[in-house]
This record gives C-alpha cells, sequence and structure tokens, in this order.
C-alpha cells in the first residue's frame, strides 16, 4: 500500500506552508501559503510550483492567513482548476486578503521594476495580478465545520474549529483506513470572538503546527486588566495611542476588548480610529459569521447588538483622512496596519506620535528580526522613517496576550489528550528550526514514538 506525504513549505521555517498526500488514485493538496523573508530568496520560492500540487485532485485550505493562503492565485493561474476546501468564513477573508495581497505584489514590482529599470537590469512581473486572485477566489467550495466530504477518489475530509481566527479549521483526511490530522494554525484557549480548539478523534497520524513551540504567552484573561490599565493612565495625560495592528484576528479581538471596557463603564470614551482599509473588511467578514463566534462573543450579542463596536469606531478609508488624524488631539487610539510597522498608514502615525513622551505605542504581535516594528520594542533611542530620524520618546508597551497562537503549554496539552500509542507518526511544521526542534523533544518525552521535523521538499512513507 502507498501513503505519500510530501512537504513543500513551512518545513523548519513559518511561512509558505504546503503539503500533498498522495496515493496510487488520488492526490490532496493542503494549503497553499507565501514564502515571506528576504525578497530574493521568497520570489525564488514563490515562483516555483511543485509538480505534485499542480497535480493534484482537490485542495484543503485550513484559514485565510497568508503565509497558507497566498500563492493560491499563482497556482490557479498556472492551471490548477480543482475545487479548494475550506469554511465559508475562510472563504470570505481570503477573498480580501488574497486581493489586499494582489495589489501588493504589483506595488512591489512596480517599485522594483523603477531601480532594475535605472540599473539596466530585466524587469520582474508580479507574483500574481488583481485579475488572478480575483479567479482564483472562484475555485473555493465551501465546507462546513464537521460535514464530511469526499473531495478526490478515496479521500475524506473533515474540518474541526482551530480556535486561530475567524473560519479556522483543522483538517482531518480519511484516506485507505487512516486518519490523518493537519491542526493548521491552533488558536490560544479563551481567545476573544473565536471558539476554542477543538479535539478532533483519534488521529492515526498528525501533522502539527508548532510556531510556539517553546514559548509561553502571559493567560488572555490578565490581558485585559494590563488594557484597562494602559489605557486608562493614557487616558489621564491625554495621549495618543498607536496600535499597529495586523487586519485580521488581533484587530478585532482588541476592539471587542476595548469596546467591552468602554461599555462596562470601566474606561471612559474615547475616539478609536480604525485606519486600515483592510481592517475594515475583515471586521465586516466577523460580522457576517456570528456561526463562527464562542460563547461569550453570543452572551454579549445579547446585550449588545454590536459587539464590534461600530457605533463607536471610526472607520479611515481615504488616505487624506488618515493624514488628517495627524493634527488631532488626544485622547485617542488610532489602530492602523501594517503590523510590524513595514510600510502601510501606521508609519506616517509614528512619525507624529513617538517623539511626545506623553503618547503610548502598543505592541500586539511578534515582530521579526529586521523590522521597524522590532526596533520599536527594542527601545532604540530614534527611527529613521522616510529619510527622517525622529526621536523614540513616547511610552512603548508589548501586549502578546492576544496572539492568535497557541503556546508551548496549549500544543503540549493537545498532545496530551491523544494516546501516544495510537498515533503512528508526528510531523512538526509551522516555525523556527528552534521552537519546532524545543516541541518536538517535548512530544518525544510524551511517549510519542515517531516524531518527524520535515526539510522542504522531503516526503514520508506514511505508517
Ligand atoms: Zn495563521
Amino acid at each position: 500500500m502507498s501513503l505519500k506525504l510530501t512537504f513543500y513549505g513551512a518545513a523548519r521555517t513559518v511561512t509558505g506552508s504546503k503539503f500533498v498526500i498522495k496515493t496510487r488514485r488520488s492526490s490532496v493538496l493542503t494549503e497553499y501559503g507565501l514564502f515571506q523573508g528576504h525578497r530574493k530568496k521568497a520570489l525564488e520560492m514563490n515562483s516555483r510550483i511543485p509538480e505534485d500540487a499542480l497535480s493534484a485532485d482537490a485542495m484543503v485550505l485550513s484559514h485565510a492567513h497568508i503565509d497558507h493562503s497566498g500563492n493560491i492565485p499563482r497556482l490557479v493561474a498556472a492551471g490548477f482548476n480543482k475545487r479548494i476546501f475550506t469554511t465559508p468564513a475562510t472563504i470570505d477573508l481570503a477573498n480580501i486578503m488574497l486581493l489586499d495581497s494582489a495589489e501588493i505584489q504589483e506595488r512591489d514590482a512596480e517599485y522594483a521594476n523603477k531601480k532594475l529599470e535605472e540599473k539596466g537590469e530585466p524587469l520582474i512581473e508580479p507574483l500574481y495580478s488583481i485579475e488572478e486572485a480575483q479567479a482564483a477566489g472562484r475555485s473555493f467550495e465551501p465546507l462546513d465545520y464537521h460535514e464530511t466530504r469526499e473531495i478526490a477518489p478515496g479521500v475524506k475530509a473533515t474540518l474541526y474549529d482551530a480556535g486561530h481566527i475567524l473560519g479556522s479549521a483543522q483538517v482531518l483526511y480519511e484516506i485507505k483506513g487512516r486518519r490523518i490530522l493537519f491542526t493548521g494554525d491552533l488558536g490560544q484557549p479563551q481567545l476573544p470572538v473565536v471558539r476554542d480548539p477543538e479535539r478532533v478523534p483519534e488521529p492515526d497520524i498528525i501533522i502539527s503546527e508548532s510556531t510556539y513551540g517553546d514559548r509561553t504567552h502571559t493567560p488572555v484573561a490578565e490581558a485585559k486588566e494590563r488594557l484597562q490599565g494602559l489605557l486608562q493612565d493614557a487616558y489621564e495625560r491625554k495621549a495618543k495611542i498607536v496600535v499597529p495592528a495586523f487586519s485580521v484576528g488581533r484587530t478585532q479581538a482588541l476592539v471587542l476588548v476595548m469596546h467591552e471596557l468602554m461599555t462596562e463603564g470601566r474606561l471612559p470614551d474615547m475616539p478609536i480610529w480604525v485606519d486600515s482599509p483592510l481592517s475594515l473588511e475583515a471586521t465586516q467578514v466577523f460580522r457576517k459569521h456570528p456561526e463562527c463566534y464562542d460563547k461569550e462573543t453570543w452572551e454579549y450579542l445579547k446585550q449588545d447588538k454590536d459587539p464590534f463596536g461600530f457605533f463607536r469606531l471610526r472607520y479611515v478609508k481615504k488616505v487624506e483622512e488618515s493624514k488628517a488624524l495627524n493634527h488631532i488631539n488626544g485622547p485617542c487610539v488610532i489602530i492602523a496596519s501594517s503590523g510590524m510597522c513595514e510600510g502601510g498608514r501606521v508609519v506616517h502615525h509614528l512619525k507624529k506620535t513617538i517623539p511626545d513622551p506623553k503618547n503610548l505605542v502598543i505592541i500586539t504581535g511578534f515582530q521579526a528580526p529586521g523590522t521597524l516594528g522590532r526596533r520599536i520594542v527594542e527601545g532604540v533611542e530614534s527611527i529613521r522613517l522616510y529619510g527622517e530620524e525622529f526621536p523614540l520618546n513616547c511610552e512603548v508597551e508589548v501586549l502578546n496576550e492576544y496572539s492568535a497562537h497557541a503556546d508551548r503549554t496549549d500544543l503540549i496539552n493537545m498532545f496530551k489528550g491523544y494516546d501516544p500509542k495510537n498515533v503512528k507518526q508526528v510531523f512538526l511544521v509551522h516555525g523556527d528550526e528552534r521552537q519546532t526542534l524545543a516541541l518536538g523533544k517535548a512530544v518525544a518525552e510524551l511517549g510519542y514514538e515517531h516524531v518527524e521535523i520535515p526539510e522542504v521538499d522531503q516526503e514520508f512513507e506514511l505508517r
């Protein structure tokens, strides 16, 4: 009997997720994510299309994040014309995120070509165009949680809650009597809005993420208190509070908690500006899919028909409106993309905010080395923005509690929930090597026998 699993990305790294499971009769592709990182290497990795992926009979997508979905338009443009199964909420989110990504690809290529032209070097094409992203959107096929469907000859798939972002799923395949679980990205329990990750029944093989395989977060329950304290102090000194935001997940969680604090009278009302067109669109998708909410959000919905606080939020669409925010006085909150401060509208706001000691910048997520966000967290003396130096005098706080990812304890707890004797193989993906190796050690100590840490392009025969 032949059952093969090949990893084409997110192996000993966090991005570019994609793998193929193959039998003699059929094959299925899971994820087709974008590699992110050093420009040249990323372009090279994103341009290559594995033959196995292109010829798969079906595809399943666990959630809308770009490192899982972001290269689908290129695959479809290259001729992949099969169905892509995922939850209805993921379809809506992926559609707006892929369009946004296409705009970025086009803009980046245009910028790179200006420089290449000056040097007389050959020009590059964007990875994919807006039209190609729109075309890819037509390949999606809704599959609800807990609905089992035969997606390719001899391959059944069922989606379970992953508790990571709206619509996120763990994928359980049933192939040749084997139950193969892919966790996708797992959320942390108690994260606002989405339900907690589910325990999937009796897998034989587990392919698990390992993003925070070696790190532990502060509990979500403590985050609300801390946020209240930070915002209260900032309100009293009439600060402008800038939150560089990731568009999907964390922004909505943060907005929900701020809105709750103000509604409960624990925080004075102050304007919250959301200066990110993608966040606005994503939040509309959140409103459209209450079927994905957790119990607390449902309860909250009974008293407050507007959990994302639309009446309180001021969404900024046009660039001129965004620039006008430079002249308003605090106290106020400005949530602006991008999350790691690499480009996006947040850069303009930082220019005006960081030199004044009364202001506050709240960092809500992982900041990759080399990014502007990372330097802010490190507390450098000044920051260069658009060729000008700005002193970093304001207060900077890191609020990692709203991370959409399970931490080391959550991941180990998941493995404790399964019986190591019944699981024949474990594959750990989606983590920097150090994180993945650390989790691998812990999983082996629980009694799991065949724990593999795949390399890119590595193929395994399944037991
Ligand atoms: Zn994710």
